[in-house]
């Protein structure tokens, strides 16, 4: 149990971590899945933990959805239908449905508790998003949901927890391989990879596992300050090998039309994120070798 006077100690990398005053419990129980906490701290408002590892807070929830939507919606172009595994806190949605062109939206959360907790106590993330006609929220396990999928996406995001526990499948080959059948042709999938410099073989793997079912297997970056260690990597996977090679005045004619408001997200940052450190390049190509 944390309580007032306690601290919230991280506990996902070994031997390191941030940690949180808590200032109120405002939720803390056992669900089907997870250890589940929320609480209140000074500086970074209401923070969701699941099994010791931050997943989101009020104060900075706004830089990972908007990465990790208007990137591949605003590269995509013409993006319709758009599949989220995991997202139970509704940030993600929230941004998704901001694309008034986006006609359909499908989000498959494994527990249902977090998506009521978040409901409730992080309203500002979703605000009203899992209401909206174009929401389709299916409660299953994101695998599970995926293998029997007839559907088309034009773009998928798995914005699950760190690969342990039930996030852990959503790192596999075969979550991968039955992502990329269910693109449309020009669909770009993307996921929270982990913060490279923490968890570089998370990276690896995600080479290794995903290049064999796509022609472009690549990452892209933005820096969230609860996901510590250094800049945040997001997983790219597509047929389009022209998807992440559009140039600015394309990126700001897009991002005008589609005429929403950002607080991180600019075309020139979503062109930058894909330049990688030598260290995370050299990280990918190494896979490649040895999936190649
Ligand atoms: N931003 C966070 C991060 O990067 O770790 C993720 C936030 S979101 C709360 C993660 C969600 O993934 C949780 O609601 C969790 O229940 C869900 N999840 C984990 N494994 C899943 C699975 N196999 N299928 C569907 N949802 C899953």
């Amino acid at each position: 149990m944390i309580n007032k006077s306690d601290i919230y100690y991280e506990t996902l990398h070994a031997g390191y971590g941030q940690y949180f005053e808590v200032e109120q419990v405002l939720f803390e129980q056992k669900t089907q899945q997870w250890h589940l906490s929320i609480f209140e701290n000074k500086t970074f408002g209401r923070v969701m933990a699941l099994n010791g590892a931050i997943q989101t807070t009020q104060k900075d929830e706004f830089v990972y959805h908007e990465m990790m939507t208007h990137v591949p919606i605003i590269a995509h172009g013409k993006a319709k239908r758009v599949l989220i595994i995991g997202g139970g806190d509704g940030g993600m949605l929230r941004q998704v449905l901001k694309h008034s062109a986006i006609e359909q939206v499908t989000m498959v959360e494994i527990d249902a508790n977090v998506v009521e907790m978040c409901k409730t106590y992080f309203p500002q993330h979703s605000q009203g998003a899992f209401e909206d006609p174009r929401v389709n929220l299916v409660i299953d396990d994101g695998m599970h949901f995926i293998a029997q999928c007839q559907g088309k996406f034009d773009v998928i995001i798995s914005d699950c927890t760190d690969p342990v526990g039930p996030g852990e499948v959503l790192f596999s080959s075969p979550f991968y391989e039955n992502c990329k059948r269910c693109l449309t042709e020009q669909g770009i999938f993307v996921a929270q990879n982990g913060v490279a410099f923490l968890q570089p073989e998370e990276i690896q793997d995600t080479v290794r596992r995903m290049s064999p079912y796509v022609k472009d297997c690549w990452f892209y970056t933005a820096a969230v300050p609860t996901y510590i260690g250094g800049t945040m990597a997001f997983a790219w996977a597509t047929d389009d090998v022209s998807a992440r090679q559009q140039d600015l005045a394309t990126l700001t004619q897009r991002f005008e039309t589609a005429n929403i408001n950002t607080r991180y997200y600019t075309p020139a940052l979503h062109m930058a994120s894909f330049a990688l450190p030598a260290f995370v390049e050299n990280a990918v190509k190494s896979a490649q070798a040895t999936t190649a």
